[in-house]
């Protein structure tokens, strides 16, 4: 059966584009309902703004935002701690209300290594995981709503082969362990070709990143043809919490690698 609902969880503005943009796109335009959590970058800043174009440009709805400050800028949530020293049981509620609310067949989130390492990638991996479990679990947090059993969850990420073309590491340490799964561990390759220009433009609604984020940068330095060619494919692993589990898209277009 098709989904009905899908969910992104994602830690910053500019990663629901840069990674899951262009299946934002088709899902909202095969009429899939999408819904969108951004942990870091509170209501009200600039970052947050930009998310919510970037959303609409891709043709889904505004994301709701958890609250949580990003890592490196404390003024990305004025008073709220940073995600990754925030309570994690907390967090963990937070994300489960939403899973409740919006009752969705599939959920994505990051990789277990945060597609390149990034901590706060990381986390909100661990986050979604311990989310998806208790929000299926009508005891815990009775108060956030009627239990709700996600049927798969898909973790973006990027394969080993992507990485070596790109020829360098993003946004992490010198030392940190390369980033990108081994191409016969992916679940799932979707072709975006059709939505790369909306997804393009989505990525360049975060204006305030452009100039500072090192895989913006990166992509930004490409020639036109390599750029399409690298945002034309989004990569899945995929695991599935009920017998059958629920594919990502609801038509033909997407293609699982044999292994
Ligand atoms: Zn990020």
């Amino acid at each position: 059966m098709p989904p009905g609902s899908v969910m992104f969880v994602h830690a910053h503005p500019d990663d629901e584009s840069l990674w899951t943009g262009g299946t934002i796109a088709r899902l909202a335009d095969a009429g899939v309902a999408v819904s969108t959590l951004c942990c870091t970058w509170a209501e009200g800043t600039k970052r947050h703004a930009e998310l919510q174009r970037a959303l609409a440009t891709l043709g889904a709805p505004p994301a709701a935002a958890l609250g949580y400050a990003d890592g490196a800028y404390p003024d990305s949530a004025p008073g709220a701690p940073r995600l990754c020293d925030a309570d994690f049981d907390g967090a963990v509620a937070q994300v489960t209300a939403h899973i409740r609310a919006d009752r969705p067949d599939a959920v994505v989130t990051y990789d277990a290594y945060g597609v390149y390492g990034h901590p706060d990638h990381i986390h909100t991996n661990r986050i979604t995981l311990a989310a998806v479990d208790a929000a299926a679990t009508s005891s815990i947090y009775p108060d956030a709503g009627p239990a709700w059993q996600v049927r798969s969850v898909y973790f973006t990420t990027v394969p080993t082969s992507t990485m070596d073309a790109i020829g360098r590491r993003i946004g992490t340490a010198d030392d940190a362990p390369p980033a990108g799964t081994p191409n016969d561990e992916i679940d799932l390759t979707v072709d975006v070709a059709d939505w790369v220009d909306r997804k393009w433009t989505a990525i360049n609604e975060h204006r305030s990143e452009m100039d500072r984020s090192t895989a913006l940068k990166a992509l930004l330095a490409l020639d036109e043809d390599t750029r399409r060619r690298l945002l034309r494919v989004e990569y899945y692993l995929r695991r599935d919490l009920v017998q059958g589990g629920c594919p990502l898209l609801p038509d033909a277009r997407e293609q699982v690698i044999p292994r």
